[in-house]
């Protein structure tokens, strides 16, 4: 509104020190102290906010006795205000400091229980705390920008987000990985997938997405599940399993690019040099799932035609693959009981598993659906469902049903990637594991 006076900014971000014309200039900052140490009379300590980090030296002399003390009794990720001169110090790190004059304790806080060469169990007991590391804080801040970047593409191709539960009355795709809850003195279960409700938000909607946790009560304990984790999921009308690829890869493609761009200081500190996140370019590769054995056999694996495709199956597919590439057509018997069936080969599904390169493997399973109300039937039947649970859901085939496809991404699983973490836990603040699900 014009002719109302805004206030200056109480407080400045701490990375405004670094700016190219702020030495010799004055500055407020409030923030956490990252470390501190004192000695004959003058207190050195790195104060950090969300901006960044910086050194700040303050003496005795100029504090006054009294606040000197207090601000030498405030602990590692204790609170604090200050203000002061920004001043030029090669010995700083960044070349800057901060030659504070006042320092108002905010909360002097008690012994901060994180220090380095703690045990992964500690830290993960300590996880409400343990979050605030430099490394977390980068992984959450690219997990938020791929996130926005995910949004942003499917807003840009006119696909809708819906709000599916993930309270239901029955498990989507059979009990065994389902967490079952009490509803009421009723069996309740938490989602594993929005996908059966997404297709029914297709009809009037067309293209329709979620962005929602699934649940998975998988007591494998592997580097690549959680029992809860974030679910991209999409359905589009009037698409096949080609066209669902190609949007399949643009989506991940420009998902990498914007995370590439726009956290590149993330990355490199985290390891993933972003120059090759912006290489990623489609179309992805694809092979069959024949072949896929075929080369697995070739390099000396024992699998068969008709096994799954496990953690050591994919490692060894991706290992040397730079970029995502598609597994197409696996046999109907491994596969849920929608996906479609290869016109001319119902024996394969039209259905396809990204996985993502360096021997990470599987981050999204995409299918085109099956339409016929009596195929659906007979394969609920052939994987011991009974057909009468799905009563809503073969309405949709009883109303409009026309051609269809979609896919399901675990964003964690994509993160794990990008980043070239280890273990999926570190993509999430809060991981679920069988062990854990505190704090
Ligand atoms: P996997 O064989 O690796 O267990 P899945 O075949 O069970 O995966 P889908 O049911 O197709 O997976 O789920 C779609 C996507 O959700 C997967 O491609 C993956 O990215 C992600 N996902 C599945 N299970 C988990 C999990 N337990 N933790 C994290 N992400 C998962
Ligand atoms: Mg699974």
């Amino acid at each position: 509104m014009a002719g109302v006076p805004v206030a200056p900014p109480a407080f400045d971000p701490v990375h405004s020190a670094f700016a190219s014309d702020a030495v010799g200039s004055r500055r407020r900052l409030r923030g956490w102290l990252l470390r501190s140490r004192s000695s004959g009379g003058i207190l050195f300590f790195v104060l950090r906010d969300r901006t960044g980090t910086l050194q700040v030296t303050a003496k005795r002399d100029r504090l006054g006795a009294e606040a000197f003390a207090a601000a030498e009794r405030v602990q590692v990720e204790g609170a604090v205000q200050v203000e002061g001169t920004v001043a030029a110090d090669a010995r700083a790190p960044g070349g800057r400091e901060l030659r504070a004059d006042r320092i108002d304790v905010v909360h002097s806080g008690e012994a901060f229980p994180i220090f380095a060469d703690q045990t992964e169990e500690f830290l993960l007991d300590k996880r409400h705390l343990a979050i605030r590391s430099q490394e977390h804080v980068a992984i959450f801040r690219v997990k938020a920008t791929l996130l926005r970047a995910l949004r942003e593409f499917l807003a840009a191709e006119d696909v809708l987000e819906m709000t599916p539960p993930v309270l239901t009355g029955n498990p989507a795709e059979g009990g065994s990985e389902a967490f079952q809850i009490d509803y009421f003195g009723r069996p309740g279960y938490l989602s594993q997938t929005a996908q059966l409700y997404l297709e029914a938000l297709l009809v009037p909607n067309e293209r329709v997405y979620a962005l929602t946790p699934s649940f998975r009560a998988e007591k494998s304990r592997t580097p690549r599940h959680l029992t809860e984790y974030l679910h991209l999921e999409i359905e589009l009308a009037w698409c096949d399993l080609n066209d669902l690829l190609s949007f399949i890869e643009r989506m991940v493609a420009s998902a990498a690019h914007t995370v590439a761009r726009e956290r590149a200081a993330e990355l490199t500190q985290l390891g993933r040099p972003p120059e090759e996140l912006l290489a990623l370019t489609p179309p992805f590769p694809r092979i069959t799932y024949r072949a896929a054995i075929e080369r697995l056999r070739a390099q000396g694996l024992p699998v068969e035609l008709g096994s799954d495709l496990g953690t050591a199956e994919e490692r060894a597919l991706t290992l040397e693959e730079r970029a995502p590439i598609f597994v197409t057509h696996f046999p109907t018997r491994l596969k849920a009981f929608y996906m479609l069936r290869s016109p001319g080969d119902p024996e394969t599904v039209e259905a396809a598993d990204l996985l993502a390169p360096e021997g990470y493997g599987e981050i999204v399973g995409a299918s085109a659906r099956e339409t016929d109300i009596g195929l659906l039937i007979e394969r609920l039947r052939e994987t011991g469902a009974d057909p009468a649970t799905y009563e809503w859901y073969l309405d949709l085939r009883r109303h409009g049903s026309v051609p269809h496809a979609g896919f399901g991404l675990g964003v964690e699983r994509l993160l794990r990637w990008i980043l070239r973490r280890e273990h999926i836990r570190d993509t999430t603040p809060f991981p679920r594991t069988p062990s854990r699900h505190t704090p």
